[in-house]
């Protein structure tokens, strides 16, 4: 008999906003008994190669992801993808470029700050990033540690969130294109956490046209009657249905590794999706 899979496909790690590595994230589903994950930075595939590796090496099942901040008609829609190639020449020249945009934003943040009376230095903010790309979480944890808010949420409350008083917005590209893009490299596009992006779904047929596959829909901030509702319109669609937990890492305001766990039929109906791209 075959073991029965058990997924979190939305992780994020060091190469974004998230605090682990990927000997960590491996190790927590080792731990956790999660067979099958997906590590979903934002704006980066730089630790997917290195999570294959040590799943292969450690019986984890790691298949390829991204999460691409997108834009849909002005709203800010999250776009995964999962199974492509994570070579592929043209999603290696836009991630290049929202690197680049994702560095002059987070200057351009720094400098807002600065007009508030705080003064981060923009090489710190760069240094927790450390190799992954930089981004206002990052921001946000620059202001606890030099005691400007209390906490991570705080800092999105008061100045980093849409609308306060730091915030920029960025050059995103747009979801159509990025589902294209997702597509072109192989892979299978899935709209993240319709509950916290109301826009996506009023797009949804323009998205599924589009070539949009699959639909997150367990998530921890879902209620049930969203997740009934997301269930049926995935149906209706003929989509995936994916899932994951959102973890960016273990410190407080953080969600916690595994604490959604995507059943076994779902976990399958991807994979077929993506025969390849996964170890
Ligand atoms: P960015 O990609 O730079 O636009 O930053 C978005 C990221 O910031 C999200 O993916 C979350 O990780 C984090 N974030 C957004 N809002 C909040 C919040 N209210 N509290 C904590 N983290 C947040
Ligand atoms: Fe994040
Ligand atoms: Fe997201
Ligand atoms: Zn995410």
């Amino acid at each position: 008999m075959r073991l029965s899979l058990v997924a979190d496909l939305h992780i994020h790690t060091t190469a974004s906003d998230g605090t682990y590595t990927p000997e960590e994230i491996v190790s927590l589903a080792r731990r956790e008994g999660i067979t099958t994950i997906a590590i979903t930075d934002h704006d980066s595939v730089d630790n997917v190669l290195s999570t294959m590796r040590v799943g292969a090496e450690q019986g984890v099942q790691v298949v390829s992801g991204i999460e691409l901040s997108t834009e849909m008609d002005l709203a800010e829609l999250h776009l995964l993808g999962y199974g492509f190639s994570v070579d592929d020449p043209l999603l290696t020249d836009q991630l290049g470029y929202l690197r680049v945009a994702r560095l002059e934003r987070i200057a351009k943040t720094v400098d807002l700050l600065a007009e508030l009376g705080i003064h981060l230095d923009l090489e710190e903010v760069l240094a927790l990033a450390g190799d992954g790309s930089p981004g206002r979480a990052h921001v946000a944890r620059l202001l606890v540690d030099k005691g400007y808010t209390s906490t991570i949420a705080e800092g999105f409350d008061r100045f980093l969130g849409h609308g306060q008083r730091a915030y920029v917005p960025r050059d995103r590209c747009h979801t159509i294109d990025a589902i294209r893009l997702i597509r072109r490299a192989g892979g299978v596009p899935v709209l993240a956490h319709p509950g916290l992006s109301a826009p996506g779904l009023s797009c949804l047929p323009e998205l599924v046209k589009a070539g949009l596959m699959g639909l997150e829909v367990f998530y921890p901030q879902h209620s049930p009657e969203q997740k009934a509702r997301f269930l049926e319109l995935a149906a209706q669609y003929g989509l995936l249905v994916t899932g994951g937990s959102d973890c960016h890492g273990g410190g407080k305001d953080q969600r916690y590794f595994g604490s959604v766990r995507l059943p076994d039929h779902c976990v399958q109906c991807l994979l077929a999706a993506v025969p390849t791209h996964t170890t």
